[in-house]
């Protein structure tokens, strides 16, 4: 099967686990094309939110962009996720394991703040209000 350059480079592999958890490793195959959780967790038998909480954490580095979509068949909204390949390679090859693991511990919770009351977000909290503040209605950013 061929599953890209993640798998192939263990320095590489190694540094994606750290940074996007074992899980990542099993669903970065079906992140070749734009997909949504729900998909890759009938693929997986993995329970979605445990694959948007990888997501997430691909999303907190700018490596992945989502759509929101109709989905015809559940009659629900759904996210489409594309990852941006050529980055997550870049990200992964300059990475630095312990900044990243101790700034991924403090804002792994809530990753985004308002810039106006400095509310904490989830990501998912974030999405649901379009990024801006339910309390203030000042943007909402992600945590550096
Ligand atoms: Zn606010």
């Amino acid at each position: 099967m061929a599953s890209g350059f993640v798998l192939k480079d263990v320095d590489v592999k190694n540094n994606a686990v750290v940074s996007f958890g074992e899980l990542f490793v099993t669903i970065y195959p079906y992140l070749k094309k734009p997909v949504s959780a729900e998909y890759i967790s009938r693929e997986i038998k993995v329970k979605p939110s445990r694959i948007r909480a990888v997501l997430n954490k691909l999303y907190n580095h700018s490596l992945i962009d989502y759509k929101r979509c109709f989905d015809d068949d559940t009659g629900k909204y759904t996210y489409i996720w594309t990852l941006n390949h050529k980055k997550l390679e870049t990200f992964l090859k300059d990475y630095n394991a312990d900044a990243v693991s101790e700034n991924a511990v403090a804002s792994s919770e809530f990753p985004f703040i308002c810039s106006g009351c400095k509310e904490p977000y989830s990501f998912e909290s974030a999405v649901d209000c379009a990024f801006k503040c339910h309390k203030c209605g000042s943007t909402i950013d992600a945590l550096e």
